[in-house]
């Protein structure tokens, strides 16, 4: 077996967007698969607790960094093949940057994957919380995950049905420390239109090609124009986006809870109708909320800052690193940033991005 070469004291802060936290007191580089069982056996050999890194792109890391081994998933590469039904199979390897995946399907005529250009980070991390924007998500096209359980060290092949997929979510969340993503399999269709489900991105194509059906390409470099107007194509030259993404994902409530938010905002004069309140209907009875709104209607505006962290002067849902900061302050920025939207509205945001912890292996 070959073995993956170990690492001591390895500062994590320049291997996430936020750029903070402390460093991991074991770390590992996996660039091919028997790396990742490699070192999953030498986490559990040690007793040593064991995390997962991709692009650290949605990983918020403590200040006193991680005592165990921080795996970085740096194993890349793809394939294409046709598939009986006239689709195409791509398969990616876990550690490929996902914008180059999006970019090479749309490159190849392969409908499916172009809404979601533009985010960072790594292939193997996008069934984890089943990335999504602009009306799709990895759901949509994603055919299976090859991962290698930790607990048995085999390795096990998921249909997209048996990753329990929802909003931000699935199985690979919900068991975050059991799996390691090996790979991911899209179905992707060849000369396929492109997805046009989401309102702001339906205007901006029909502004640009009137009347016409527009490319892949167009539909991909408008979602990143769009992105890049929000803080959400990573930009060195640009402070908001030193953040995770949207830190909290948008409240799935009842419809009992919606009107609750609507009177509220009524009755507090924040809407001049309730209807004003964002809502969309999500599966069964439950509606989705904008977390956004929540948060610039509950007095968190654009720009705020507490001391070296601060919400984007772009985007009310992100929550970005100005320099020199803590995980200490983002994390107290979260909590006020919640506790406002809780007290004007009665609604709880969750966290999007996650902690980096781990379990013994
Ligand atoms: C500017 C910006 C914009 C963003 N926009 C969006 C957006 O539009 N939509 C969206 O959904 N997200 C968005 N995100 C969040 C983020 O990009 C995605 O969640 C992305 O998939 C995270 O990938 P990563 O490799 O960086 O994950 P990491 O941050 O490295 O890891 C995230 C989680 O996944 C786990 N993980 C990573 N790799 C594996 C693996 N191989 N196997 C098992 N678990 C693994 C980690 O342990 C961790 O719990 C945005 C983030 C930023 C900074």
């Amino acid at each position: 077996m070959s073995r993956v070469p170990i690492e001591r004291d390895v500062p994590l802060a320049g291997r996430t967007t936020l750029r903070l936290g402390g460093a991991a007191r074991y770390f590992a580089r996996a660039t091919e698969d028997a790396h990742v069982l490699s070192a999953v056996r030498h986490a559990a050999d040690r007793g040593l607790p064991l995390a997962l890194l991709g692009g650290g792109s949605n990983t918020i890391v403590p200040d006193e960094g991680f005592r165990g081994l921080v795996l970085s998933m740096e194993i890349v590469g793809h394939t294409l093949t046709p598939m009986d039904d006239g689709r195409v199979a791509l398969r990616v390897k876990a550690g490929t940057p996902w914008p180059e995946v999006v970019s090479l399907s749309v490159a190849q005529g392969l409908a499916g994957l172009e809404c979601l250009a533009g985010i960072p980070g790594s292939t193997g991390a996008t069934p984890v919380q089943n990335v999504g924007a602009y009306g799709q998500e990895v759901a949509d096209t994603l055919l299976a995950v090859r991962a290698l359980d930790r607990g048995t060290l085999d390795e096990v092949t998921f249909t997209r049905e048996a990753c329990e997929f929802a909003y931000r979510d699935s199985l690979f969340k919900r068991d975050p420390h059991r799996y390691v993503v090996l790979e991911v399999a899209f179905a992707l269709q060849p000369g396929g239109a492109p997805a046009l489900r989401y309102a702001e991105l339906t205007r901006a194509m029909e502004a640009l090609c009137p009347g016409g059906q527009p490319t892949l390409q167009q539909v991909h470099d408008t979602v990143v124009a769009l992105r890049r107007e929000k803080g959400m194509v990573l930009d060195e030259a640009d402070v908001d986006t030193r953040s995770a993404g949207s830190f909290f994902t948008n409240p799935i409530v009842t419809a009992q809870q919606v009107e609750q938010v609507r009177e509220r905002a009524f009755a507090a004069g924040l809407v001049s109708e309730k209807g004003e309140v964002p809502s969309w209907p999500e599966s069964g009875e439950r509606v989705k909320l904008a977390a956004g709104w929540l948060i610039e209607h509950a007095g968190v505006t654009k720009g705020l800052r507490r001391g070296n962290v601060g919400v984007s002067s772009k985007h009310a849902l992100a929550l970005v690193h100005h320099g020199g900061g803590t995980t200490a302050e983002l994390l107290a920025l979260a909590d006020e940033v919640a506790a406002r939207v809780a007290a004007t509205f009665g609604v709880a945001l969750q966290r999007e991005p996650q902690l980096l912890t781990g379990v013994l292996a």
